[in-house]
């Protein structure tokens, strides 16, 4: 797949909405720095039960960054699910790639922080395992504990970076570590 797939728009809301709304402008000032959103096309088709997470996910990360835009338009990024080996992501370029969600991790982790952490691999994360349940990326060391599945103000800006620059990244597997139990409650 290729990063040409990410749909590229320039937004120029302001100006769009000053328009409708009939507001005139006396001194215009002049054009703000064009702002670049990067729609990254997702596909719950193989998400089974983990459809509608992917979707809170999805929607989590679009009121965290300004440059990304998440949208069931299309493949970029694939969902999965699986039972056993473990949750992961497997980031083909930015924005390119899929998830796949371990069915007994799910029952064992907030499935909406794996979700949304699997899903900052594809936007250009990497872990930090740090065990700070403040960090998305901190993964499964924050513990079974920590449900929190928002990114933190500094993992938002980096995914903005990201899309906002277009980074160049290769193939990465992101086969991540999700402490198991002993015993699944
Ligand atoms: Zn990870």
């Amino acid at each position: 797949m290729s990063p040409r797939r990410i749909g590229r728009r320039l937004a120029t809301l302001v100006a769009g909405a000053a328009t409708v709304l009939g507001l005139g402008l006396a001194n215009p000032a002049p054009a703000a720095a064009e702002v670049v959103t990067a729609t990254v096309c997702y596909n719950t088709s193989q998400a089974g039960p983990y459809a509608g997470v992917a979707d809170q996910a999805a929607g989590i990360w679009n009121a965290y960054t300004n440059n990304l835009n998440m949208s069931k338009c299309g493949s970029n990024l694939m969902i999965y699910y699986t039972t056993g080996g473990g949750s992961y992501a497997v980031r083909r370029s930015l924005g390119n790639g899929y998830v796949v969600i371990d069915t007994i991790q799910a029952q064992q982790y907030s499935v909406l922080r794996i979700m949304t952490h699997e899903i900052g691999h594809i936007l250009g994360l990497p872990d930090n395992y740090n065990g700070q349940c403040y960090l998305l990326m901190s993964g499964g060391s924050a513990g079974t504990g920590c449900t929190n599945p928002y990114p933190y103000s500094t993992e938002a800006a980096q995914v903005d970076r990201n899309f906002g620059g277009f980074g160049a990244e290769g193939t990465q597997v992101f086969r991540d570590s999700w402490p198991a139990l002993a015993t699944i409650g």
